[in-house]
């Protein structure tokens, strides 16, 4: 198990004058779907050039008062994490790998040029954040309580350069169970944009990267399809991931790949999990490139037998069928969710729910 470093700030708790009522928590609770509901409070620390990190609370949910020159607003200097509060099997509530979500947002504060928080201030945000709304925890089976830590720029500021002030900030959203039953295989669009080039941020959790994946995203639902495949920007050859998920090819041989962390893709931390657990397995794992028309050739010889979307929110996911707008379509096995597809993803989901254990630490109980 995970321990909890000490924090290396004191949180402040401001009174909430009005909570929801828990009657209300409790109706909403029932049917939270994913991101439109929020717990009561949030926690928010400061960082300015004089004091640094400063000013950590613990207060009710509100809006911002931003000034409109806010450098975020301009040049959208903002980068964000997403974890997931579980419950476990004796009632308690934990982390899972809370510390890789920290390493990963100060991955992203560099790459933006914003300051890095302590891991440990990280992780005690988000801890006091649970501590504080763990009532919204979602009654429906396989809820969570998705937290959402994030840092913006705040200076009022038009020049372009690293702003001068920032604001961290950590909310929390019930999520009910992405998949209402089980996993069914999702449908993806080759997309003909691209994601991230290289030099860019395509590794770093950055908003901006997202804003650039609606239209890619829109054209794969008007075309029938769940989700984008992006391939890489330079010979729009090779494989790199979905808008919000990681991917993996699983073959016939019992070997496993999945693309490489080549500075365009995000490393997931469901990714870096499932090459753990897909060694122990006794797979092969390579991360190695792997093109789109390999993938067309490999599925159609029954090389390739599954093929597997991973990240925080879907957990594990099959991919049944792909869409290519100039070749066509063509299925993964047999178009639904695949033997190690739901050997891995029920391994992963038994060591997040504390059903298994734990050797690797991944779980932080709180
Ligand atoms: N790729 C992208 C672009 C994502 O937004 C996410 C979700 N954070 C992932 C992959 C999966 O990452 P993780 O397993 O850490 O959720």
């Amino acid at each position: 198990m995970a321990t909890i470093a000490e924090s290396p700030m004191t949180f402040t708790r401001l009174a909430h004058p009005a909570p929801v009522p828990v009657e209300t928590r409790d109706q909403l609770l029932a049917d939270p779907g994913f991101g439109k509901l929020f717990s009561d409070h949030m926690v928010t620390i400061d960082w300015s050039e004089e004091a640094g990190w400063h000013n950590a609370q613990v207060g009710p949910l509100a809006p911002l008062p931003l000034h409109p020159a806010a450098a975020v607003l301009h040049y959208a200097q903002e980068i964000f994490e997403g974890l997931k509060a579980y419950r476990l099997a004796d009632g308690a509530m934990a982390l899972f790998r809370p510390g890789a979500n920290a390493a990963r947002f100060n991955a992203s504060a560099r790459r933006l040029a914003m300051p890095e928080l302590p891991e440990a201030l990280f992780v005690e945000a988000c801890r006091q954040m649970v501590a504080v709304d763990g009532g919204w925890f979602p009654s429906v089976d396989g809820g969570s309580l998705y937290l959402r830590p994030f840092m913006i720029a705040t200076e009022a500021f038009l020049g372009v350069r690293p702003a001068k002030s920032y604001k961290f900030i950590v909310i929390a959203s019930p999520a009910g169970n992405y998949f209402k039953s089980g996993a069914p295989a999702v449908s993806i669009w080759v997309s003909h944009y691209s994601r991230a080039a290289p030099g860019g941020t395509g590794a770093a959790k950055c908003g901006g990267n997202y804003a650039a994946s609606l239209v890619p995203q829109a054209e794969a639902m008007e075309h029938g399809h769940d989700q984008v495949v992006f391939l890489d920007a330079e010979q729009h050859r090779w494989i790199e991931e979905l808008g919000g998920m990681n991917l993996y090819f699983a073959f016939a041989d019992g070997t496993l790949l999945t693309p490489p962390l080549s500075g365009t893709i995000l490393p997931g931390i469901t990714r870096d999990s499932l090459l753990t657990l897909a060694r122990e397995e006794g797979l092969t794992v390579r991360e190695e490139r792997y093109s789109i028309d390999q993938w067309r050739e490999d599925a159609a010889s029954g090389r390739l037998v599954e093929t597997f979307a991973c990240g925080t929110a879907a957990v594990v996911t099959p991919v049944g069928r792909v869409t290519d707008p100039v070749k066509g379509e063509f299925v993964i096995g047999s178009g639904g969710p695949g033997q190690l597809t739901q050997k891995l993803r029920a391994r992963l989901v038994a060591i997040q729910r504390g059903e298994a254990p734990d050797p690797h630490g991944w779980v932080m109980r709180l």
